[in-house]
């Protein structure tokens, strides 16, 4: 993607701090550090430094356990440089833990949670969002509307954060970049207006376009965020930074519970479920987000298995944008309104088919045109043996 060789500058600490890993922070935050004395060893374990140590593992844990995704307000006063240094150095202790642990999947949730926590600040962030974009996207523009300029929450909790201000366009290249990852119908470049290389981010009731430009930058830090640490980890390589094992230890311990709970789910009887059913579940283990057609796809596979919706809601725990209320929400719709799964046709198009031809001689049957069929079938094979046996 095209991202601005020369980012803008920006002045103000307080925009630093928030956003710790913009690459306009690295000059503040060495200037910062030569200033105020802080070596490593000292944020390590230094008493003054406890309250950076604190939030850090804040963020860590609510990475892991994404109960609530972190607080969005600092408990520092960002407008203070001891607030700047504390918010800015909590970030930087907490992407040291995570470099020291060289674990893909913490690197993985970790990007999400801090792009996340992002995503939240910049979508109120009015006159502030604009410098940020520019950071990384290269072709933007916005129309103003000063008749507009109130703060817009959202019952469901699905999108709560945004302040109407007018409308962004941003180029057609970085759209279908950022666009992937995210599901829903409203990123799908049909449902835009384009123009001339432009896509507008209309400024809806219920998701104004602030914050659907907050969303879509929300993707691009996250990728520059787990660039930054896998950087970081292969310049490490086997060495250790002394002093961090208890923390490593905390956050591998955490995640390796969350990962036992998956294996547990895992242990289910799955030898007659097909082969895209075990991908989406190994893929949202794994904290890939997995697109609308393949949660869709789980999700209704799932209710037509019968499986209790407690087992279908923690197929969905690691899901990089777990909520469990939106999710418990959304099965229940799935169950309630019985669908059918997903075609193999539309889960091939979608890129959740599973196999290629010759993996699986099944999936491989011309007749086979539902996920549904393959668990059906393997059933039914598994009766004729049974009823093969008692003849014996
Ligand atoms: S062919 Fe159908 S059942 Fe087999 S993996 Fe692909 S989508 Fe699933």
């Amino acid at each position: 993607m095209p991202t601005p060789l020369e980012p803008p500058k920006i002045e103000e600490n307080d925009l630093l701090a928030r956003y710790p890993f913009l690459p306009q922070a690295k000059e503040w935050l060495n200037v910062l550090s030569i200033e105020e004395n802080i070596t490593l060893k000292m944020l390590i374990e230094d008493p003054f430094m406890e309250p950076a140590r604190k939030r850090g593992r804040l963020r860590l844990i609510e990475m892991i356990t994404h109960s609530k995704g972190v607080d969005m307000d600092s408990p520092f006063d960002i407008y203070t440089r001891s607030g700047q240094l504390m918010e800015a150095y909590s970030y930087l202790f907490a992407k040291l833990i995570i470099c020291s642990a060289a674990d893909e999947i913490l690197v993985s949730r970790w990007a999400q949670a801090e792009a996340e926590l992002a995503e939240k600040r910049l979508s109120v962030e009015g006159e502030k969002l604009e410098i940020i974009a520019r950071t990384y996207l290269d072709k933007i523009s916005h129309e103003k509307n000063e008749l507009y300029r109130s703060k817009i929450w959202d019952g469901k909790g699905i999108r709560i954060f945004g302040l109407k201000r007018g409308v962004w366009k941003i180029g057609l290249v970085d759209f279908i970049e950022l666009c992937p990852n995210i599901s829903g119908s409203r990123w799908r470049l049909a449902n835009h207006e384009i123009e001339q290389g432009w896509i507008t981010l209309t400024d809806e009731e219920n998701y104004c376009s602030d914050a659907q430009l907050s969303r879509l930058l929300r993707e691009k830090i996250k990728v520059e965020i787990q660039r930054d640490v896998r950087e970081q980890i292969e310049k490490l390589g086997e060495e250790q930074i002394p002093g961090l094992e208890t923390y490593v230890k905390m956050v591998t311990e955490t995640l390796g519970d969350f990962k036992k709970r998956e294996l547990e789910l895992s242990m289910v009887d799955q030898e007659d479920w097909p082969p895209c059913m075990h991908k989406a579940i190994t893929e949202l283990a794994r904290g890939v987000n997995v697109n609308h057609t393949g949660r869709f796809f789980l999700a209704s596979m799932a209710s037509k298995l019968a499986l209790p919706q407690k087992d279908a809601i923690a197929f969905f725990h690691n899901a990089p944008d777990f909520s469990e209320s939106v999710t418990s929400y959304q099965i229940g719709q799935i169950y309630e309104m019985d669908y059918t799964p997903t075609s193999c046709e539309k889960m091939k198009l979608g890129s959740n088919c599973a196999v290629e031809f010759g993996d699986d001689s099944l999936c491989d049957k011309e007749w086979l045109k539902n996920p549904v069929q393959y668990v059906a079938v393997k059933q039914g094979w598994k009766g004729k043996k049974m009823d093969n046996k008692k003849e014996n």
